[in-house]
């Protein structure tokens, strides 16, 4: 009955003890980054870890919930943070609750249906509450490895294809203020512009 109920965890190391471990390196985010550019002249550098995330399955039924800690390490792509995928999920009304431990940075969500956005904190003794149909999205603004905790429903699961396909409105860029959101669209331009053919 009382099994996998317990563990333990690393608050800066971003790492759960017993936990299985996803790696996402610079080449498993093609795509994601905005500025095209910047992201093959990073790859040809190498292949660095931009995050990870370990989980427990505890356990499968209806009513059971699953959890995790993630690890986004600090570094850029042109002007964008290092950043997860993001992903809605598969089973759409399933909501998920963020608590920050450590390091600095923000969390993109995007209603699916509006397409409304919002650039919420992601720190320290900060919970974000994401509701369900929101596309997320962690990103470290910070310069030293932003770590969480992110708790969601057993029968979640991850929906990748969506992002991948249109990727979120928003984008979050280095500015004199840290870091703002700036259309996709126009941020693109903005590249163009800056950067002789
Ligand atoms: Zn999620």
């Amino acid at each position: 009955m009382f099994q996998n109920i317990i563990s333990r965890f690393d608050p800066t190391a971003g790492t759960l003890h017993g936990g299985a471990l996803v790696t996402r390196r610079l080449s498993d985010l093609r795509g994601i980054f905005a500025d095209e550019e910047a992201y093959r002249r990073a790859l040809a550098g190498g292949d660095p870890v931009v995050y990870t995330v370990e989980s427990m399955e505890p356990g499968d039924g209806d009513g059971d919930l699953h959890y995790g800690i993630g690890r986004i390490m600090p570094g850029r792509i042109g002007d964008e943070f290092y950043m997860t995928k993001g992903h809605l999920h598969a089973w759409r009304p399933a909501a998920e609750v963020y608590i920050g431990l450590s390091g600095s940075g923000t969390m993109m969500m995007e209603d699916e249906a509006t397409g409304e956005s919002a650039l919420l904190p992601l720190e320290p003794n900060g919970i974000v509450y994401v509701p369900g149909r929101t596309a997320h999205r962690t990103i470290n603004t910070g310069s030293e490895p932003l770590t969480y905790i992110g708790i969601f429903p057993a029968r979640a699961g991850h929906d990748y294809g969506a992002i991948a396909e249109r990727n979120f409105r928003m984008v979050v860029a280095a500015s004199e203020a840290g870091a703002e959101a700036i259309e996709r669209e126009r941020f693109i331009k903005m590249i163009r512009e800056r950067s002789p053919e």
